[in-house]
């Protein structure tokens, strides 16, 4: 046993399948954001509303995820590459993390209030990372929580 074999994944273990589509990915996301807090929720649905969600994987698209806050409207927008896997879930709910930031700074009324440095905006989305934990099993089952997915 060596330390780069603890990432290893023993033969036979199936992967986690969180989602199949970048749709399934926002409601899911929404309903988890949701029962943490429904504020948190709501700035996800506006997002979605708004088309500031461009999550899914496809040919050309450049690398990366991120969170970018949209001074005018206060409506962030959300940039991924998900491809249905866990990481891509934790990522997705990092970003979250940074939008819901994003909303609740947009009011402040200096710029230079919302111009925070990146310790700060990690705690936000690190913080809603770890929040969101007690509710990621609505990743793995359907929306009424009495079927498995
Ligand atoms: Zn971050």
């Amino acid at each position: 046993m060596r330390p780069w074999d603890i990432d290893a994944e023993p033969a036979g273990i199936k992967p986690l399948v969180p989602f199949k589509t970048s749709e399934e990915l926002i409601e899911k996301s929404i309903a988890c954001f949701t029962k943490l807090r429904p504020f948190f929720g709501e700035c996800l649905k506006k997002m979605q509303e708004l088309k500031h969600l461009d999550l899914e994987s496809r040919k050309g698209k450049a690398p990366g995820g991120y969170n970018c806050p949209l001074a005018e409207s206060g409506a962030p927008f959300i940039f991924m590459n998900a491809a249905g896997q866990m990481h891509d879930v934790t990522t997705m709910l990092h970003e979250g993390g940074h939008a819901v930031h994003s909303f609740l700074a947009h009011p402040l009324e200096l710029n230079g209030f919302k111009d925070y440095p990146m310790e700060i905006a990690e705690v936000a989305s690190m913080a809603m990372e770890l929040f969101s934990m007690d509710e990621w099993e609505t990743f793995f089952y359907r929306c009424n929580r009495s079927e498995k997915s």
